[in-house]
């Protein structure tokens, strides 16, 4: 197993936004987490990466427990993040974003700006121009692509379809699948529980800080309470 999350509990002041959960990602699988506004799963991420404190539980990745480990160890440690809201750096170029997500490796990093350019022909076409003028769509392929400029072992992804267009959306979870397909492991935080199913392997279903179900994300998509609950229901 990849990355292991044990009975996390998260706490913003006296309120537990977190109560319990625990989330396996094995090398090499998509998974997803989903639910409705507030249910956890940002905080969740945001534990995982090391941007919030947990109050008990533990997060371990790649065999060693990180539980207590900054953030910007965890990135050097392999695991990858491209945060909601984006959180690109408006005022550089695309090319000068993309080089910055490279910043703890050393060596030679041009492979991974040609595999940046040659998931997102986009940014290509884009990369002298100042982040912060880019589309919605375009900086969050941007985050994307800075965060796989560190090579990460998993990608940890909070809403990329956030604000898109539906199309977009299609070209994102496409290029998730194609970032999969080339070896990196994925954990998906998704408002848009179709497409976030369509495209994992698993899945958990948060409830106010809790996991009420797991399952392959197929058997999620014809669970009738699920579809019923997140999907536009039938
Ligand atoms: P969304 O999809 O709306 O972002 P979510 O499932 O990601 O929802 P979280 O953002 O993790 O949910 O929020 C979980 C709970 O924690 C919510 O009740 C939320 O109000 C609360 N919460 C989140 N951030 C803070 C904060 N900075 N201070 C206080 N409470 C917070």
């Amino acid at each position: 197993m990849l990355l292991e999350v044990k009975d996390i509990h998260v706490h913003y002041g006296k309120i537990e936004a977190i109560k319990g959960i625990s989330v396996e990602v094995n090398e090499g699988e998509i998974v997803t987490l989903i639910g409705a506004n507030g249910a956890g799963k940002t905080t969740t991420l945001k534990t995982i990466s090391g941007l919030r404190p947990l109050t008990s539980g533990s997060v371990i990745f790649d065999g060693q427990d990180i539980s207590k480990m900054p953030g910007h160890k965890r990135v050097e440690a392999g695991l990858g993040q491209a945060p909601e809201g984006r959180g690109i750096f408006p005022g550089m170029t695309v090319h000068d974003n993309l080089l910055m997500g490279a910043y703890a490796r050393s060596g030679d990093v041009s492979a991974e700006l040609t595999q940046a350019y040659e998931l997102f022909p986009r940014l290509a076409e884009r990369r002298t121009q100042f982040a912060g003028t880019m589309s919605g769509g375009e900086q969050q392929m941007l985050a994307i692509g800075r965060a796989l400029m560190a090579k990460p072992k998993v990608l940890l992804l909070d809403e990329p379809s956030m604000g898109l267009a539906p199309l977009l959306v299609k070209q994102i979870f496409e290029i998730i699948e194609e970032i999969n397909r080339r070896g990196t492991t994925v954990l998906l935080v998704e408002q848009n529980a179709q497409q976030a199913l369509q495209l994992a392997h698993r899945a958990y279903v948060l409830e106010t800080g809790s996991i009420v179900k797991s399952a392959d994300a197929s058997a999620l998509l014809d669970d009738p309470a699920v579809r019923a609950a997140y999907l536009g229901g039938d």
